[in-house]
């Protein structure tokens, strides 16, 4: 197949890299004049979206998508699958999508979960919204990128899959760090802590599979002086998004809403710009009550 990839930054870099090993043409546009494996750079957006059967973004953001959007839908192939894998806010999303099918084209917003680590060993989750055509041309770079792709429904609703799992994340990462700060200050050791707490209803992925604290339970950031992973700066970007989508929607989401707060204050006014999401362990244990 031809492919056309927009936005070859640390996601979508090994992302084109591995459509391109499995064999698909690939040919890339980044601001930054990146060279990755494989891929064949463009000089333009337009040239990289020339002829291409499925044409993929991996953006910062809702508002360079929709300018890259107005660049390249006049120029790609009729019948052509739009698929959009940053995560953006829902209103540009379904925005684009619309832009995209008036031009007789084919659109999806299939963000993903996983990672860098995920785009690199091609095992992301993409939560797709859009079309059934769409999703059946693209299921076989989904197959290459990653491991598991669901159809969400309609446009805009890969998106809303993403900002939910990502509010829960965020709430539950915060609650799990909450819970290890009051248990240091009651004299319960951190390891009883983890293997109480990650059998029983306190359960999460937040403590299963990404521990806070280091060195209990499996290895995560923690373990590397809280080194993304997954920079809190980027769980402030999709907990600002819930609650955008919140607000469109009229959904109460308190608690949505305290963790968007304290990621804010993390991220702007302490010191957990760069810092993995997890070191809110750290920030509750230094301090006392609030
Ligand atoms: P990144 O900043 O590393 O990559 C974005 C790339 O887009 C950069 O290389 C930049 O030069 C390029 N770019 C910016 N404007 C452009 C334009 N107008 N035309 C062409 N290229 C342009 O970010 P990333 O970590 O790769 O994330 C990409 C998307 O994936 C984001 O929406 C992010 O929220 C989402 N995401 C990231 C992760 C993660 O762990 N990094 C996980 C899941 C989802």
């Amino acid at each position: 197949m031809k492919i056309g990839f927009i936005g070859l930054g640390n996601m979508g870099g090994p992302m084109a890299a591995n459509l391109a090993r499995a064999g698909h043409e690939v040919i890339g546009f980044d601001t930054a004049s990146v060279v990755i494996d494989g891929v064949t750079p463009a000089n333009s957006p337009t040239e990289a979206v020339e002829g291409a059967e499925v044409v993929i973004t991996m953006l910062p953001n809702g508002k360079i998508l929709r300018t890259v959007a107005d660049e390249i839908v006049p120029a790609m192939k009729q019948g052509a699958v739009f698929l959009d894998c940053s995560t953006v806010d829902v209103d540009s999303a379904r925005a684009v999508a619309e832009q995209a099918l008036a031009a007789g084209l084919s659109a999806l917003d299939a963000p993903v979960s996983g990672g860098v680590g995920g785009a690199t060993d091609g095992t992301l989750t993409f939560m797709v919204g859009g079309d059934e055509a769409g999703f059946e041309t693209a299921k076989p770079l989904f197959d290459i990128m990653g491991r598991k792709a669901v159809h969400c429904g309609p446009s805009g609703n890969g998106q809303a899959a993403k900002i939910c799992n990502n509010m829960i994340l965020g709430i539950t990462m915060i609650g799990t760090c909450e819970a290890f700060a009051l248990a240091d200050k009651l004299g319960l050791d951190r390891q009883a802590m983890f293997d109480v707490v990650s059998t029983s209803s306190g359960s999460s992925w937040s403590m299963n599979t990404y521990c806070p604290a280091p060195g209990v339970g499996p290895t995560s950031p923690a373990d590397n002086d809280y080194k993304p992973g997954f920079a809190a700066d980027l769980m402030l970007k999709d907990l600002r998004l819930a609650m955008q989508a919140a607000e469109g929607a009229d959904a109460d989401t308190p608690l949505g809403a305290a963790a968007a707060d304290l990621y804010r204050r993390f991220v702007e006014e302490e010191d957990g710009a760069g810092r993995d999401f997890s070191a809110m362990l750290p920030r509750f244990a230094g301090r006392g009550r609030a």
